[in-house]
């Protein structure tokens, strides 16, 4: 079939794309990529991605696309080279009010965190070396003797995050024989990250008891066989089961394993340090708690409620840890000298008594209304006519508290005139700094709960050029 040929007028007007193209010599010559080769970037990298951005001109506009000004191509070509000679990732605003926002890295850390981090990444360290008597030394001891001291556990490992822990422990713990875990908890904690699948990766064998909604101390009584190793509680982090429902109090599950014989492993998920509830929310099970109420092994997050690195620990009986520290799974799992740094100044600002004024995650639960309020007002006068304060709701996020909100202020934005509001946040997006907030309706949200309060006009100003038709 002979390919039809476009209607004359579209052809007239496609050659007269093709002829107002740039060359590549013209775009040379522009201010933002003359600049860069002032600058001593080499001369055939910015050639080429000139001929690129052309090329790709020229293409579209063989399909009806109006050709970019040689200015255009220039812009494009130096902000992408500005992009890619940045730091990667990039720091973002989280306007979002999720303060464990997962997709923006979780939790912050404390100054002090940061200084630790770096200092241990910046030369050698004493990470394994005694510099007492000049022998190998223990890597995991000093975050060890800090967790002992907050939680009551006999001893504590850090590996690469609380998934690790868990398929550490349950390696190192039942690997080859049973592990008890009720219907209602073989769940999928996030991002794929499956209960039972766990549990076959580790290579223990899942008997699951009790049934969705209700499970009891008697069913994991008898469950357990010659066979079983453990007994696994997995808290509900992101979950609720509502109604007719019936959950034991894991004393009650540490007492059915103590009659037979085996050892409770409570996945807390969180493992937050301080009682939540002293913030008006519900209350997220400690790892302190969960030892005193029987649990052999806890295993919690390190950059969940407890505002820290990446990692997980897994705390509890002296024999149990010390197995999991010599599994070979635990050289795999290891966690790396800038995480254990900051993991235990982390820990520290808890054993000083510090924590909610040092740990950032704690300062942004604890923050007062009214001072939310302030701050809110603050941003909405800066942005301009466009923005008022209303009142709404924070998240924890990360799989904490999931149905628990802080009441906070939101500056409100009206987006009509910049496009409408999921192009207001994707300008926002792509803005310096990068802004991620909430759309709702015509209007984007911006929480201010989770914005260090120094980043307050630096949001407002990124909303106003957002509004202005920049990014
Ligand atoms: C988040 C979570 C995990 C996984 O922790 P990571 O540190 O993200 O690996 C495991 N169990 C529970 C209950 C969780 O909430």
């Amino acid at each position: 079939m002979p390919r039809s040929l476009p209607p004359p007028n579209i052809a007239r007007e496609m050659n007269a794309n093709l002829r107002n193209l740039p060359s590549v010599s013209d775009a040379l010559a522009q201010p933002p990529v003359a600049a860069m080769l002032a600058a001593g970037h080499p001369h055939s990298i910015v050639t080429g991605a000139v001929r690129e951005r052309v090329a790709e001109a020229r293409a579209a506009a063989a399909r009806g696309v109006p050709p970019p000004s040689a200015g255009d191509i220039a812009r494009a070509v130096a902000d992408a080279a500005e992009r890619s000679a940045a730091d990667w990732p990039a720091l973002v605003i989280n306007a979002t009010g999720v303060i464990l926002h997962t997709n923006l890295g979780r939790a912050p850390l404390s100054a002090e965190s940061v200084r630790a981090a770096a200092s241990a990444a910046e030369g050698y360290s004493d990470l394994e070396l005694d510099l007492a008597d000049g022998r190998r030394g223990d890597r995991h001891a000093a975050v060890a003797q800090t967790l002992r001291q907050l939680t009551g556990a006999e001893d504590a490992v850090a590996v690469n995050n609380n998934a690790g822990a868990m398929l550490l422990g349950l390696a190192a713990v039942a690997a080859g024989r049973e592990v008890v875990v009720s219907r209602g908890e073989a769940s999928e904690i996030g991002g794929g990250f499956r209960i039972p699948d766990v549990l076959a990766q580790s290579g223990a064998k899942l008997v699951e008891v009790g049934t969705v909604n209700r499970t009891y101390a008697r069913d994991y009584e008898r469950a357990v066989t010659d066979q079983t190793a453990a007994l696994l509680v997995v808290h509900r982090s992101n979950f609720r089961v509502l109604g007719f429902t019936h959950e034991p109090a894991l004393a009650e599950v540490a007492a059915a394993g103590a009659a037979r014989g085996v050892p409770v492993l409570h996945d807390l998920g969180s493992g937050a340090l301080l009682d939540t509830a002293q913030f008006g929310i519900g209350h997220e099970p400690t790892p302190q708690e969960s030892l005193a109420a029987g649990a052999a092994l806890v295993f919690f997050s390190g950059d969940k409620l407890l505002g820290g690195p990446q990692a997980g620990i897994a705390a509890g009986s002296a024999e149990l840890v010390a197995a999991l520290r010599s599994h070979p799974l635990a050289r795999a799992l290891r966690a790396d000298k800038m995480t254990l740094a900051a993991l235990r100044r982390t820990l520290l600002h808890y054993a000083r008594g510090e924590a909610i004024t040092k740990i950032p995650i704690w300062r942004m639960i604890a923050a007062p209304l009214e001072e939310l309020d302030a701050r809110a007002m603050a941003v909405a006068e800066r942005v301009g006519a466009a923005a008022s304060v209303v009142d709404g709701a924070s998240r924890l996020g990360g799989g904490s508290l999931p149905t628990d909100e802080l009441p906070t202020r939101l500056v409100s934005v009206d987006a009509s005139g910049a496009g409408g509001a999921s192009e207001l946040a994707r300008r926002l997006r792509a803005g310096s700094p990068p802004v991620a907030a909430r759309i709702e309706g015509e209007r984007v949200l911006l929480d201010p709960r989770a914005v260090p309060p120094e980043r307050d006009a630096a949001l407002a100003d990124a909303v106003a050029a957002g509004l202005a038709g920049e990014d």
